[in-house]
C-alpha cells in the first residue's frame, strides 16, 4: 500500500497497522507527514536499513552492539583497565569522553586531547573502535584524528555549525536525542547530518525530561520501534544517562535489547565511586559482567528475532 500525502511517495508495506483502526491509520498519516520531507532519513519504500561499519563491527547488522567504557577518560590507568575489562566481557566499541559537556562550568571539563590520545590507545591496545564526543564544530577535526565514531552530545542535538562539520567529516556519527527533543526533532537533526554528506548516522535513546527526581531522565523506550519504524537508520539505548542509578542500569538495558535497539552505550568506571563525572551511573566492573552475563538470553531472542524480520540492507557507501 502507497500512501502519497503532501505529494512525496511512502510505501507503507512493511508497516504493521490495521487499515480498518482510523484511530491508527490517523497516527501512522502523522507519522508519515513528519518524515515525508527528510528524504535522507525516513525509511526507503524497499524497506533497506543501514548498517554503519567500523573496524570490523557492524551497527545496525546482525549482532547487538555494546559499546561500553568510562563517561570521562581521568587516566591512562583509568582508561586501559576499563577498556581491558569491557572487551573481556563481550564489548565491541570502547567509549570515553575527552572533551566532557558538563552542566555546571565547576565541573570536571574532561582531558580534552590528552583524553582523545589515551582513549585512542586504549582502543587499540584491546582491539575495540572507538567513540567520544565533538562538542564544537572547531574540535570536529580533531577528535575525528583520533576516534572512529564521533558522539553528538544531549545539549549539541540542535548545534546546526556542528552538525553541518559532521556532515561533512566521513566517521560514523552518534546522535544523541536532545533532553527536550522530540523524535520529530531527533529526525530532522539527523536529516541535517545527512543532507550535509555524512550517510554514516546511529541514533541514540538517551532519555528525555519528564517529572520527578528520582531518576536523572526517562526513557523513551518506545521510541526505538517508532524509530526503526520511521527511519532506516540504527537506534541504539544508553541506559546510563537515561536512568542517571547504576541500579537500575542493568534492567533498562534488557529492555533495550527486548525492544530490538541495535545496540547500548553503557558508562562503565574501575572505581565509580571516585569518578570524576557520572560516577552515581557508571557501573563498576563486576557490575557490567553481570549485566553482560544477565543479558545473554535477550542476545539469542534479539539474533532469532532479527533473523526473522530480516530486510534487505542498503549497499554499502
Ligand atoms: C556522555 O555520554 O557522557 C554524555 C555527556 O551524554 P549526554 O550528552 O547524553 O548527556
Ligand atoms: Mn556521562
Amino acid at each position: 500500500m502507497t500512501y502519497a500525502f503532501s505529494g512525496a511517495c511512502l510505501d507503507f508495506d512493511d508497516f504493521e497497522f490495521d487499515p480498518i483502526d482510523s484511530l491508527e491509520a490517523d497516527a501512522e498519516r502523522a507519522a508519515y507527514d513528519s518524515v515525508a520531507s527528510l528524504k535522507h532519513v525516513r525509511k526507503r519504500s524497499n524497506g533497506e536499513h543501514t548498517i554503519i561499519r567500523t573496524h570490523g563491527v557492524e551497527i545496525g547488522g546482525d549482532r547487538f552492539v555494546v559499546m561500553a567504557g568510562p563517561c570521562a577518560v581521568e587516566s591512562e590507568r583509568q582508561v586501559m583497565q576499563t577498556a581491558e575489562a569491557v572487551a573481556r566481557a563481550g564489548a565491541r566499541v570502547l567509549r570515553g569522553g575527552g572533551f566532557k559537556p558538563r552542566t555546571s562550568p565547576y565541573a570536571f571539563q574532561g582531558l580534552g586531547l590528552e583524553g582523545l590520545k589515551l582513549l585512542r590507545k586504549a582502543g587499540d591496545a584491546f582491539g575495540l573502535p572507538v567513540i567520544s564526543e565533538a562538542m564544537t564544530d572547531g574540535q570536529v577535526e580533531l577528535v575525528a584524528e583520533y576516534t572512529d565514531i564521533i558522539q553528538v552530545g544531549t545539549r549539541s542535538m540542535e548545534n546546526a555549525a556542528l552538525l553541518a562539520a559532521l556532515g561533512r567529516c566521513t566517521r560514523p556519527i552518534l546522535l544523541k536525542r536532545g533532553m527536550v527533543a522530540s523524535v520529530e526533532e531527533l529526525l530532522q537533526a539527523a536529516e541535517a547530518l545527512m543532507a550535509h554528506g555524512n550517510a554514516n548516522v546511529i541514533l541514540c535513546e538517551r532519555g528525555i525530561r519528564t517529572l520527578g527526581k528520582l531518576t536523572r531522565n526517562t526513557c523513551d523506550i518506545v521510541a526505538v520501534p517508532l524509530l526503526h519504524h520511521l527511519t532506516h537508520l540504527p537506534v541504539i539505548v544508553d541506559p546510563s544517562h537515561a536512568t542517571g542509578r547504576r541500579s537500575l542500569v542493568p534492567a533498562l538495558a534488557c529492555a533495550a535489547v527486548a525492544i530490538g535497539a541495535d545496540g547500548l552505550l553503557v558508562e562503565v568506571h574501575p572505581s565509580p565511586q571516585k569518578a570524576l563525572s557520572d560516577g552515581v551511573q557508571s557501573l563498576a566492573i563486576p557490575q557490567f559482567e553481570r549485566m553482560m552475563q544477565r543479558l545473554k538470553p535477550y542476545f539469542q531472542l534479539w539474533a532469532e528475532e532479527r533473523a526473522l524480520n530480516e530486510t534487505p540492507v542498503a549497499a554499502p557507501r
